[in-house]
C-alpha cells in the first residue's frame, strides 16, 4: 500500500508518495507561489521521482490547479496515481483545537470543524482545508486522513497547559497551550526509544525540534508533559523569524507608543523577529558565516537563541527530574554541531556531555553524540513527519 502525504500551506503544497511499511519514497515535490504572479523564472512545481526532476513553469491559480498539475507529473514520471496502490491520502493539519487529538478520517463534518478552528490558526487551517478539498475532488474514492500537529500535546497536564488569565475568558475563547510540531516530537521520541533499545514507557526525554520553526518538549514515559509552543506557534524558543517568548506588555507598548495595529504587530513578531530580526538572516548556515566573519549582530542573535534554548532545557530537566535522553532534530538540530555543543555546554554535573568527534561526524542517521557510557544519552535523530503521517493514515484505514 502507498500513501500520498500532503502538507498544504497558504501558497504552497509539499507532497510525498511513500510506502508506510518501509518508508520508501516513490515520488515527492513542492508546488510554490500558488495564486501569485510567477516572475522570478524558477519553476512553480518541482517533482522528483526515480532520481529525476520534472518541472512545471507558469502561474498556478489555486491549490486545485496545483494538485491537478502534480497528478499530471505523477503520470508523466511513470507513477500514475489512478493506477497506484493508493490506500490513503494523509493531510498535515496544523490546529486540531480541543476537538481533534487523533488521526481522523475526513468527512464533510470534519472539514467544517477544521475550518471552524481557523480563528486559532488563521494562516494555516484555511490552507489545510483548501488542500483537503482539492485532494478529495481529485481522488474521491481514496480515504483521506487528517493528522494534527497539536495532537501529541492534547493531554498535557493542566498545570502545563493553563495560562494564568481570567478563567472564564480563557474558556470562552479556547485559550490554552496546544503545542505544535507534535507529529515530529512523537515520531522522534519513538525513534529515540528504538535507538536506546528501551520501551518508550520507561524513559524520560527532552526533544529539541530546531528548524525554521523551533520547539522543545518534555516527554515522560511516551507522553508529553510540557512543550514550548502555545496557543499558537509563536511562543517559546527563538526561531528563524519568530520572537518566541516575550513580555506581553511589549505588544501594548507597540500599539500605544509605536502606533502599530494588530496586523503590524502580528507581522513583526511572526515574520520580522527571531534570528532574522536580530541579524538580518534566518538561515543558520548564513548566520554561522556572519558570526565567523565577526558580525556583532549575528553573534548576539546566536547568543539570544542559545540562551533561550538552555533556559528551557533547564526547565525540563527540573520538570522531569530524571532525563534519559536529549535529542536534536529538524534542519538546525540535525545539521548544526555548534548549536548542539553550545546548547549543552557545561552540564557534566547533570550527566550531560557532548563528544566533540561524534558531534561533528558526517553522519545522516540517528546517532549518539554523547560519549560512551554517558548517564544521559544525547542524540541526533532525523525527523520524518511525512512517514509518521503516512503510517498514522495507513493504520487508520486498516
Ligand atoms: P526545517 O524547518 O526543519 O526545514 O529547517 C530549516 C532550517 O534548517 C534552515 O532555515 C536553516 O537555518 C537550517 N539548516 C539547514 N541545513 C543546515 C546546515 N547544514 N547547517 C546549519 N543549519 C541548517
Amino acid at each position: 500500500m502507498q500513501v500520498l502525504v500532503i502538507n498544504s500551506g497558504s501558497s504552497s503544497i509539499k507532497y510525498q508518495l511513500l510506502e508506510p511499511d518501509n518508508g520508501d519514497v516513490v515520488a515527492s515535490g513542492v508546488v510554490q507561489r500558488i495564486g501569485e504572479p510567477v516572475g522570478d523564472g524558477s519553476p512553480t512545481i518541482e517533482h522528483k521521482s526515480d532520481g529525476k526532476t520534472f518541472e512545471h513553469d507558469g502561474p498556478i491559480a489555486d491549490h486545485g490547479e496545483g494538485l491537478r498539475l502534480v497528478f499530471d507529473l505523477f503520470a508523466k514520471s511513470g507513477h500514475d496515481l489512478a493506477a497506484a496502490d493508493l490506500g490513503a491520502v494523509g493531510h498535515r493539519v496544523v490546529h486540531g483545537g480541543e476537538v481533534f487529538y487523533e488521526p481522523t478520517l475526513i468527512t464533510d463534518d470534519v472539514v467544517r470543524a477544521i475550518a471552524d478552528l481557523s480563528t486559532l490558526a488563521p494562516l494555516h487551517n484555511p490552507a489545510n482545508v483548501t488542500g483537503i478539498e482539492s485532494a478529495r475532488a481529485l481522488l474521491p474514492e481514496v480515504p483521506q486522513v487528517a493528522v494534527f500537529d497539536t495532537a501529541f500535546f492534547h493531554h498535557l497536564p493542566d498545570a502545563a497547559k493553563t495560562y494564568a488569565i481570567d478563567a472564564e475568558t480563557a474558556a470562552a475563547h479556547g485559550i490554552r497551550k496546544y503545542g505544535f510540531h507534535g507529529t515530529s516530537h512523537d515520531y522522534v521520541s519513538g525513534r529515540v526509544a528504538e535507538v536506546l533499545g528501551r520501551d518508550r514507557s520507561e524513559i524520560n526525554q527532552i526533544v529539541l525540534h530546531l528548524g525554521n520553526g523551533a520547539s522543545a518538549s518534555a516527554i515522560r514515559g511516551g507522553r508529553a508533559v510540557d512543550t514550548t509552543m502555545g496557543l499558537t506557534p509563536l511562543e517559546g524558543l527563538v526561531m528563524g523569524t519568530r520572537s518566541g517568548d516575550l513580555d506581553p506588555g511589549i505588544i501594548f507598548h507597540l500599539i500605544r507608543a509605536a502606533g502599530m495595529d494588530v496586523q503590524q504587530v502580528d507581522d513583526l513578531l511572526n515574520r520580522r523577529s527571531g534570528i532574522k530580526g536580530l541579524s538580518g538572516v534566518n538561515d543558520f548556515r548564513e548566520l554561522g558565516r556572519l558570526i565567523d566573519s565577526g558580525d556583532a549582530a549575528a553573534k548576539l542573535a546566536y547568543e539570544v537563541y542559545i540562551h533561550r534554548l538552555r533556559r528551557y532545557i533547564g526547565a525540563y530537566l527540573v520538570e522531569l527530574g530524571r532525563v534519559d535522553a536529549i535529542t536534536f532534530t529538524a534542519g538546525v538540530g540535525e545539521n548544526d554541531a555548534r548549536v548542539r555543543a553550545d546548547a549543552l555546554a557545561g552540564l557534566s554535573r547533570f550527566g550531560i556531555d557532548v563528544d566533540p568527534d561524534r558531534n561533528t561526524a558526517e553522519n545522516r542517521s540517528a546517532r549518539y553524540i554523547s560519549p560512551e557510557g554517558a548517564e544521559v544519552a544525547v542524540l541526533v535523530v532525523p525527523t520524518n513527519e511525512e512517514l509518521a503521517i503516512a503510517r498514522a493514515s495507513a493504520a487508520l484505514v486498516g
